[in-house]
């Protein structure tokens, strides 16, 4: 069976743990400093926060830049339900705009139109790899003076005009182990703000800079020391990752080009390091039917934009309009991009998506 993810561990990440493991310092200790340091270095921001998971990293810096009740924070509706349900954890409240059908993200063109005198923040989303234009989204947070977020789950090692995704304005990172690189599960925040980066330290920790004295209120969000030590090795490995990543996914786009699958387009300016490699297909089911029976797994990323979640009509989300979203919805399907693949998996994939299509 090809899966669609699986993460790499290797002996030095074995060894690493039981290094941890032995030196009964299990959390806490000084290796989430280190691997908070390599990471900053490798973002290269000044500041990083290791967190206990991408979606509490989302949200301690969502409480970091002060976004609270009533707060309005523009996103994408083409996401992990994460990114919306961070806002929704400080009380804010998602306002959505449509994304664009060649990249999935976020349409910066749409933005504007959706501020309003509540508007606190934008919180874009790399999906699969790809940053959106940044040029165009710093410039709007800029001209209306709103905190720019960066849910770079999905984005490690990822660049927009040579510049790391996560170092344009906040960064919340995540370690799952279906991500580029894992902690099995982590996550990080990263930032140049020395302020945020304080303020982020003290939400992950029960509001606290000086042992049992609690300024504010704030959380265990810690990330624990045997996740630091994967992480600092899995760090380590993150470039090699990202390039088997981004030669599968140009072996991919070369063998699938004459086909009638609409195939992820990497412009100039943009490094993608494809967390997923996302085609768009009319006869999706009948697709994964057969690379199923082909052995190959497949999944669909995602199956309804977040303002169908059952959770959202409740919230009562608006569904009208947001076209692009939905026509995604119904097209998009991952298929096997992770590093671990070897030539005569992609050529299977090749040639089964080649026999449908
Ligand atoms: C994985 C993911 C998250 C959440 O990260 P966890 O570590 O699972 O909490 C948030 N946003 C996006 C886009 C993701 O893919």
């Amino acid at each position: 069976m090809i899966n669609l993810s699986k993460p790499v561990i290797g002996e030095e990440e074995k060894k690493a743990v039981l290094d941890v493991l032995d030196s009964s310092i299990l959390s806490q200790g000084s290796n989430i400093k280190e691997f908070e340091e390599s990471f900053a270095r490798y973002i290269e921001v000044k500041h990083a926060v290791a967190t206990s998971s991408g979606t509490t990293a989302l949200q301690a810096a969502l409480l970091a830049h002060g976004i609270k009740k009533d707060d309005e924070v523009i996103t994408t509706p083409f996401s992990f339900i994460a990114t919306a349900n961070s806002i929704i954890y400080v009380n804010a409240k998602p306002v959505f705009v449509d994304i664009e059908k060649d990249t999935f993200n976020i349409n910066p063109d749409l933005i504007e139109e959706k501020i309003t005198d509540k508007t606190k923040a934008l919180l874009v989303v790399s999906l699969f790899g790809l940053t959106p234009d940044m040029d165009k989204i710093c410039r709007i947070a800029k001209k209306h003076d709103l905190i720019l977020i960066e849910d770079c789950a999905q984005s490690h090692g990822s660049e927009f005009k040579n510049k790391k995704a996560g170092s344009f304005g906040t960064g919340c990172f995540s370690f799952y182990p279906t991500k580029n690189m894992t902690t099995s599960e982590g996550g990080m925040i990263t930032t140049n703000d020395e302020k945020i980066a304080e303020t982020s330290r003290m939400i992950i920790n029960h509001g606290s800079k000086i042992k049992y004295t609690h300024e504010i209120l704030g959380y265990n969000f810690r990330m624990n020391s045997i996740s630091a030590a994967i992480g600092i090795e899995q760090l380590k490995k993150l470039d090699s990752f990202n390039k088997k990543r981004i030669e599968n996914a140009n072996y991919l786009i070369e063998n699938l080009k004459n086909t009638r699958i609409v195939l992820p387009k990497v412009k100039e300016n943009y490094k993608h390091v494809f967390h997923q490699f996302a085609i768009l297909v009319e006869n999706r089911e009948e697709v994964q039917k057969i690379l199923l029976e082909n052995n190959i797994r497949s999944d669909i990323h995602y199956p309804m934009p977040i303002f169908e979640q059952p959770l959202y009509k409740r919230l009562g989300y608006n569904i009208e309009g947001f076209n692009v979203s939905k026509e995604v919805c119904k097209k998009v399907l991952s298929i096997p991009v992770h590093p671990s693949l070897s030539k005569d998996d992609l050529d299977h994939i090749i040639k089964t998506l080649k026999s449908i299509q």
